[in-house]
């Protein structure tokens, strides 16, 4: 009930624009957004780094004009040849979202997104990194793996998201666990109804364990997004039985979110990835944020309360 609820807050102009006039969310959003801006967000990515991996993401979603999506470009562009100047290519990638380069647009909104992504691949390619697909509610699926499979005709480093509480998203990791493919696989982080996702915590962990073992048994490069520390023990035990080295398959987590584990992980030999975000349109992501933990919500409203 209160996930559904800030689910649909976090789409609500309404809602936005109370809570980013609150004061004191500036500091909570610092908790899981490295920077407002990509020269603030760097030191964070310079010391992630030293132990860790990172793909970063230039916040941005739901752009409703072409000049929008235009912006995020270059602001990919500008991230990518930052990272290769700052030799960082080499441990960081970007994570993007095809909504903000013009993928919701009326009338050609797909082909813009796939001209605009392709350009930001391009750039990628260019400073010696990956892109990566973050995938978003589930009526953008189709479109989403359409484009990436576009896009790995001539980039073939492209991956993207797979959302564990989908029903469809067994057959799809069938489909993406070939040589040279990496799939991130989460649990899905939007309200969907039951007609197409899995609703129940237990039921989202077994979709996640058999799309775990789907790309884990392939031949691709599966990237294990969780926070939860069932399913990390899981990939473990499933890279043994699958016969995977250390450096076929990677965990991911959110930056902020469990950083001793994800420190642990990495000291003792893992592939340990951070999904690093920045920049000013950070709503979307915050709300998403507060609805996947409760004390985050209660952390939140105890701030405004002792004000
Ligand atoms: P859960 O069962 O939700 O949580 C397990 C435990 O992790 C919790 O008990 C808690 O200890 C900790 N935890 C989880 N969330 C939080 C939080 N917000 N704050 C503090 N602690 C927390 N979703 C998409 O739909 N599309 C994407 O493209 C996408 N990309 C992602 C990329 C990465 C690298 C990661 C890690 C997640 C991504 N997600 C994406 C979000 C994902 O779908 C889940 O909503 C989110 O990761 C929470 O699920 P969980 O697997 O951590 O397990």
């Amino acid at each position: 009930m209160l996930r559904t609820f800030l689910l649909a807050a976090a789409r609500s102009t309404t809602c936005r624009t109370l809570v980013e006039r609150t004061p004191v969310t500036r500091g909570l959003v610092s908790r899981f957004v490295a920077g407002s801006t990509l020269e603030s967000a760097l030191p964070a990515v310079a010391d992630i780094t030293r132990d860790r991996l990172v793909t970063l993401d230039h916040l941005g979603e739901d752009v409703t004009d072409a000049a929008q999506a235009e912006t995020t470009v270059t602001a990919y562009t500008r991230l990518l040849k930052e990272l290769s100047d700052a030799g960082l290519a080499d441990r960081a990638e970007v994570s993007m979202k095809l909504s903000a380069v013009g993928q919701f647009l009326p009338g050609d909104g797909e082909k813009i997104a796939l001209e605009n992504a392709r350009r930001v691949c391009q750039a990628a390619e260019e400073a010696g990194t990956t892109v990566t697909l973050d995938m978003e509610d589930h009526t953008t699926v189709d479109s989403t793996l359409s484009i990436l499979r576009e896009l790995r005709a001539d980039f073939d480093g492209v991956g993207a998201v797979l959302q564990a509480y989908l029903h469809r998203t067994e057959a799809d990791c069938r489909d993406l666990r070939q040589a040279g493919s990496r799939v991130r696989l989460c649990k899905g982080a939007y309200d969907e109804p039951a007609s197409v996702a899995y609703r129940s915590k237990a039921d989202i962990d077994r979709a996640y364990v058999r799309c775990m073992r789907t790309l884990m048994e392939g031949d691709g490069y599966p990237m294990i997004a969780t926070h939860d520390p069932r399913m990390v023990a899981i990939a473990g035990k499933l890279a043994e039985t699958t016969g995977r080295t250390a450096d076929s398959y990677e965990y991911q987590m959110l930056y902020g979110i469990r950083d001793a584990e994800q420190t642990r992980l990495a000291a003792n030999g893992n592939r340990m990835r951070v999904y690093v975000p920045y920049g000013d349109q950070w709503y979307g992501y915050f709300m998403r944020r507060l609805a996947e933990r409760p004390a985050n919500l209660t952390f939140f409203l105890r701030s405004l309360v002792s004000r």
